[in-house]
């Protein structure tokens, strides 16, 4: 068994936060266990939660299209979320569900151990590297303790707001291009 199939196996049956007791399913992430990038939204939603996949509804569509345009196959990449079991009516996962859940995250990005991390919207930028609001650093590069984050908008935002869907592709454009010079050994430009 591997040890991402380990982690799965926690995951689905885990009753570390509240969040189990309202869940259909619990859901792990998903995709090449071997992938150089590894990308992390916030929490399940309603389909992801019934199906137990990480982003099949729409905001899963709009990552896929914005991966597809950049190159990227979902195939290829692996992807998750910080916290495994969905919130409540999709309210944002709280301080103390998120700490119940971020071992998860830390043993997949352990396992995998990809050139990057791509984080997707705020809960995630905030559980990763305790930053505020993406604003300020949406479609940077950031070192923190020796792994590289890039920061871009979660999906869902698009749904609110159609004009962010070229800003998420264009991100992922300039991702794949960070991630193909890490591939062949350069040097990148990230902030600390
Ligand atoms: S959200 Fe995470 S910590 Fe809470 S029950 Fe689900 S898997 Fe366990």
């Amino acid at each position: 068994m591997s040890e991402l199939t380990n982690v799965r196996n926690m995951v689905v049956s885990c009753t570390n936060c509240e969040l189990y007791k309202s869940r259909t399913h619990a859901v792990p992430g998903i995709g090449n266990e071997k992938s150089d990038i590894v990308f992390v939204g916030e929490a399940p939603g309603r389909n992801e939660d019934l199906q137990g996949k990480p982003f099949v509804g729409t905001a899963g569509q709009i990552l896929s299209e914005a991966l597809e345009y950049a190159g990227f196959s979902r195939d290829e990449v692996y992807i998750t979320n910080v916290v495994k079991c969905r919130p409540p009516n999709n309210r944002q996962p709280q301080v103390e569900e998120r700490s119940s859940c971020k071992p998860y995250l830390s043993k997949e990005l352990e396992i995998i151990k990809p050139k990057i991390i791509c984080i997707l919207g705020n809960t995630a930028y905030n559980s990763l590297l305790d930053g505020s609001a993406i604003t300020k650093n949406r479609g940077k590069v950031i070192k923190n303790n020796d792994k590289l984050y890039f920061v871009t908008i979660h999906p869902a935002a698009v749904i609110y707001n159609p004009s962010l869907r070229q800003v998420l592709k264009n991100d992922f454009v300039f991702l794949a291009g960070v991630l193909d010079k890490l591939r062949k050994g350069m040097n990148v430009e990230y902030s600390q």
